[in-house]
């Protein structure tokens, strides 16, 4: 509880400090695995990294340089990270 709590202050200093894109519209969908973006937590890496929480971690973290340089992930990687959320997930399939 504690180290979530510490992850949680950490990542919003770090907002703060990116300042002027926290007053950009968050997107009802994210823009990278096109899924909805409804946590506080997706907002807050929305405003970090311009996508998900889950894209976040799976595609920008492990890549943050990149990331920031405008890289993204191809569409194979995309379409077979979207299968696994959806299998992990079944509430995320809306049609
Ligand atoms: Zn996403």
């Amino acid at each position: 509880m504690e180290k979530i709590r510490k992850f949680l202050v950490d990542n919003q200093e770090e907002i703060i400090i990116s300042g002027k894109e926290s007053k950009e519209a968050i997107p009802i969908f994210c823009p990278v695995c096109d899924f909805v973006m409804a946590s506080s937590m997706d907002h807050d890496y929305y405003l970090k990294f311009s996508c998900c929480h889950n894209c976040a971690m799976k595609f920008a973290t492990p890549r943050k340089d990149m990331w920031k340089k405008g890289w993204r992930p191809s569409k194979e990687e995309i379409d077979k990270y979207r299968s696994t959320i959806i299998h992990q997930s079944p509430s995320f399939i809306l049609d």
